[in-house]
């Protein structure tokens, strides 16, 4: 049970599992079975260290005990546990930022009501929802714990902090990188340096003006990790987890705070990989300098024998949001049938990247628009070589338009630009009317679970392949699946037993085929 049968979907991640494994190393596949079977209370949500009486659990087939030490009964942990995972994401969003522009944490969100449709508006000012404060992050709470009466007002503050993450990611509209930027400096000839965590944005720009105008022979490529939301180099291809980058012969690894893994000091340690800290009281001038010049030693001893597993970044597509009145006329034509938005980051309990290639080869076939964020958004060249694979197909652009089927989504700051460039689709409709879905097929940190439930509060139609742990609470899921159209017009598409692909696939058809853009 929970065994894990393929790591990857991608071909090309096979030889790095293999280079990681000659060496010893399982990586985190090798950490999860240490950990399988998982405890079936914690996998439901059942367990509870909200105060110090416990830890407690609940059991999950009927049996003692049914109610931790202060009563609570199982449908109040879940929640709780849901609660705070939800919190947890925002909070982490938030530090993020603040690391990037502290100043941007002193500002109030900018005007969010535009970004609803008509209906949805209302009906969240009709809860008491809107407008949204920054400062209420400080006052949400899962009321239903002291009493079940109050479910309401819980459910209300877990759309309450969907729109204060919302409004986060909006202020970072600013940081969008422009393309053609960092990208077309990639030099294969250069060391590799990897940045994980969260530099500010002081470290970003003393990084920046070295290799700019460093001296001859200070000639790095400087990488950061997945697609966040930080402006300046490219994010490196590391096939889902950085791990997986460490055995591509990078050259040094510079850890700030904030980072997820922390297995990778440990590794690049063993694989002879310079490790710095970011944040050491020496400045950031002697950092960026000492990283330069430990990649650069390490490169010179290392030689050119191995170096070619780091693929070059991807070349930068051109965005679409602007292309509104195109995209609504080929809508009206049916050159394009809907739009499916998905935001993957691999989780190892699923195969890395599997379920997410079956939803956009089945919305490639359907004729979708395919956005794609997250930690896929940096994967995109090997996604699309293997879909190339799977479909025999050849890139898939609109005639005449110049537009791309598949779209990525270069950071965070252009969440809030997706959901302006869908309203103005069609300003009339509400985004639950719309043939529209926004697909999470694969998740693992709260801050992505954050998004998912902004994109339920803003009203959208939101399908999830993760098991998250309020399955624990049938009744209480069920509530969730119910209550979310009636406070924000969010349809949550998500079951306690996840569908395979194909199944999932077909029901973003299907909701799709429902629905019309035009009235
Ligand atoms: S169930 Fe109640 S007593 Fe147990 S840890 Fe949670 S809050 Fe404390």
């Amino acid at each position: 049970m929970n065994r894990i049968h393929k790591k990857s979907a991608l071909g090309q991640t096979t030889p790095l599992i293999l280079a990681a494994h000659d060496r010893g190393e399982s990586l985190l596949w090798g950490r999860y079975e240490e950990q399988v079977p998982l405890c079936a209370f914690t996998a439901n949500g059942l367990n509870c260290r909200k105060c110090f009486h416990g830890p407690c659990r609940i059991n999950p087939f009927g049996d003692q005990p049914t109610r931790g030490v202060c009563g609570a009964d199982r449908d109040q942990i879940v929640m709780e546990n849901l609660f705070q995972a939800t919190l947890e994401g925002v909070l982490e969003r938030a530090r993020t930022i603040s690391s990037l522009d502290e100043s941007l944490s002193d500002q109030e969100f900018p005007d969010l009501d535009s970004d609803f449709p008509h209906q949805t508006r209302k009906t969240l000012t009709n809860h008491g929802i809107l407008p949204v404060r920054k400062i209420q992050i400080l006052a949400v709470q899962n009321s239903y714990f002291s009493h079940k009466g109050y479910l309401t007002k819980t459910l209300k503050d877990l759309t309450r902090m969907g729109l204060i993450h919302y409004g986060l990611l909006k202020g970072l509209g600013k940081y969008v990188p422009s393309s053609g930027t960092a990208e077309s400096r990639y030099d294969p000839e250069r060391a590799n340096v990897l940045i994980v965590g969260q530099p500010p944005a002081n470290h970003i720009s003393a990084f920046r003006k070295r290799i700019q105008e460093g001296e001859q022979g200070q000639k790095i490529n400087l990488w950061l990790q997945g697609v966040r939301n930080l402006p300046a180099f490219p994010s490196i291809a590391d096939h889902g987890s950085p791990e997986m980058a460490l055995a591509m012969n990078l050259d040094a690894l510079i850890i700030y705070p904030g980072a997820h893994l922390p297995s990778l000091e440990d590794l690049a340690k063993k694989w002879e990989i310079p490790v710095l800290l970011g944040e050491e009281d020496k400045g950031i001038e002697w950092i960026a300098g000492q990283a330069l010049e430990l990649a650069l030693d390490h490169q010179k001893k290392k030689g050119r024998l191995d170096s070619s597993r780091i693929p070059p970044s991807q070349p930068p597509r051109v965005s679409i949001f602007d292309r509104v009145r195109d995209i609504q006329e080929a809508l009206s034509t049916g050159q394009i049938e809907g739009i499916l938005a998905i935001w993957a980051e691999p989780n190892v309990k699923q195969t890395f990247f599997e379920r997410t290639l079956t939803l956009m080869e089945n919305a490639l076939e359907e004729k979708f628009l395919v956005f794609l964020g997250g930690e896929a958004g940096a994967q995109l060249n090997l996604l699309d070589e293997e879909l190339g694979r799977r479909m025999e197909r050849k890139p898939a652009n609109l005639p005449g338009a110049g537009i791309s089927f598949l779209n990525t989504l270069r950071s965070q700051g252009e969440i809030s630009e997706i959901v302006a460039f869908l309203r103005n689709l069609n300003p009339e409709k509400e985004f639950n009317e719309m043939p529209v879905v926004v697909s999470f097929p694969e998740l693992s940190r709260t801050s992505t679970w954050a998004l998912a439930v902004s994109f339920l509060s803003l009203g959208f139609t939101v399908q999830l392949s993760t098991q998250l742990p309020f399955w624990g609470s049938p009744s209480l899921s069920e509530v969730l699946l119910k209550e979310w159209p009636r406070i924000s017009g969010g349809i949550l598409l998500a079951s306690p037993t996840v569908p395979d692909g194909q199944t999932q696939a077909q029901e973003i058809r299907s909701y799709i085929k429902s629905r019309r853009f035009a009235k």
